[in-house]
């Protein structure tokens, strides 16, 4: 009793209460809060996505005459208005080659000088809030200027038909990263999508070394594992992974299994976290494969075409779905087996059909910034995440760029 008519007493609840009171917020931000400071982070350094679909979406469209990107665009994922709601600071485009047109008489090469055409006219025609970048120095000058970079990255190696010279023209013209197949294997490298076992060719391995003299960032997403393995083996630079997520929490070929994210973590490199739902979510990922085995049964059975979009629709309304929770866990994967060091985002934004909720479109990545915040990760931590490792990437390889130019001569 005469406890609480002690003043000393008094004076110390008061203290502890304070003391309380100061920690308990932190604790106990809202939504809204986390978002506030994920927005102010990005206004310090470039968030940076490793791979945007959006050429081949706009060249499928019809052109850029037919895709006015500088207004909003509903059907499509990205449009410089969302760029700017989702404070993205630096973009790679995907210059996407089909692997068909190895088949229809296009060349690849072709092929991808179009889209990369299609990058720059893009980049111009939006020039108050796009500018093209080729160097870490390029992105963050951009940012200073509060622009977006335009940054140029190849998908599939097939668009260099076989030819270094080819590939040192790419880079000349701006590729700062190519994807080394798509999902078709090459006779240099095998795609994640072939059974067959075997890696890089001596070719292939020539490949590497040549990208990492231009400097161009060898881009391992698509490749099979032993692919992967013979790339970190022979590159001299870090290696990037532009679009692929953790193969321990889904069991996609197309994601990154442990044992190489530990070579990347040796190699320096940064692998820069998918989007795609089949990639995300083991649950969606085994639903998208039962739906393709009852669609195959369904077709032998003959059903007709009415019949199994009627039955896709159904299908669809019990599908699960990935979510932004889930791409955050696949981050935290990576940090935990790789370093906080190697981690990225590459969302797949418009080469993706699905996304999952609370990541619909480009304008949500502070969202996903917020979502770490939530979960105790620093600033500092969020800013590697973010763009900074990318940046550190970039730089990276053009100071072996340097170096093996330097010992040649
Ligand atoms: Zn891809």
């Amino acid at each position: 009793m005469e406890r609480w008519t002690d003043g000393r007493w008094v004076w110390r609840v008061a203290a502890v209460m304070m003391a309380v009171l100061t920690i308990i917020p932190s604790f106990h931000l809202s939504a809204q809060d986390y978002r506030a400071q994920a927005i102010r982070i990005l206004g310090t350094v470039p968030l940076i996505d490793g791979h945007n679909d959006i050429p081949d979406a706009i060249r499928e469209r019809g052109g850029l005459d037919s895709v006015n990107f500088g207004v909003s665009q509903p059907r499509l994922m990205t449009d410089v208005p969302r760029l700017r709601a989702g404070h993205v600071g630096g973009q790679f485009w995907a210059a996407y080659v089909p692997v068909t047109s190895m088949d229809s008489g296009t060349h690849p090469a072709t092929y991808a000088l179009e889209q990369i055409d299609l990058t720059y006219r893009l980049c111009s025609k939006n020039a108050r809030s796009l500018a093209m970048a080729y160097t870490a120095a390029d992105v963050e000058r951009n940012f200073a200027a509060g622009k977006v970079s335009c940054l140029i990255g190849i998908e599939g190696g097939h668009a260099i038909e076989n030819s270094l010279g080819a590939l040192r023209m790419f880079y000349k013209l701006g590729t700062r990263y190519m994807t080394l197949t798509h999902w078709r294997s090459l006779d240099w490298a095998t795609a994640s999508t072939d059974t067959a076992r075997r890696g890089l060719s001596p070719f292939g391995k020539q490949v590497v070394l040549e990208m990492n003299r231009l400097g161009m960032l060898v881009d391992l997403s698509h490749v099979n594992d032993q692919t992967m393995s013979d790339a970190l083996h022979t590159s001299r630079a870090p290696v990037i992974f532009s679009h692929s997520s953790a193969r321990a929490l889904a069991n996609h070929a197309r994601n990154v299994p442990d044992s190489i994210l530990k070579l990347v973590a040796v190699n320096r490199g940064v692998v820069m976290v998918n989007f795609n739902p089949g990639f995300v979510s083991e649950a969606v990922r085994i639903w998208g494969d039962t739906v393709t085995a009852r669609l195959d049964r369904l077709r032998a059975a003959g059903a007709d075409s009415t019949t199994r979009a009627d039955s896709l629709k159904a299908w669809d309304a019990a599908a699960p779905h990935a979510t932004l929770a889930q791409v955050a866990d696949h981050i935290e994967h990576i940090r935990q087996v790789c370093g906080i060091d190697c981690v990225g985002l590459g969302s797949d934004f418009d080469g993706i059909t699905e996304v999952p909720v609370g990541l619909e479109d480009v304008s949500k990545f502070p969202d996903l910034i917020a979502e770490l915040l939530r979960r105790g990760w620093t600033e500092a931590e969020v800013k590697k995440v973010a763009g900074l490792n990318t940046l550190r990437v970039l730089r990276a390889a053009e100071g072996v760029a340097a170096e093996m130019r330097r010992s040649r001569r």
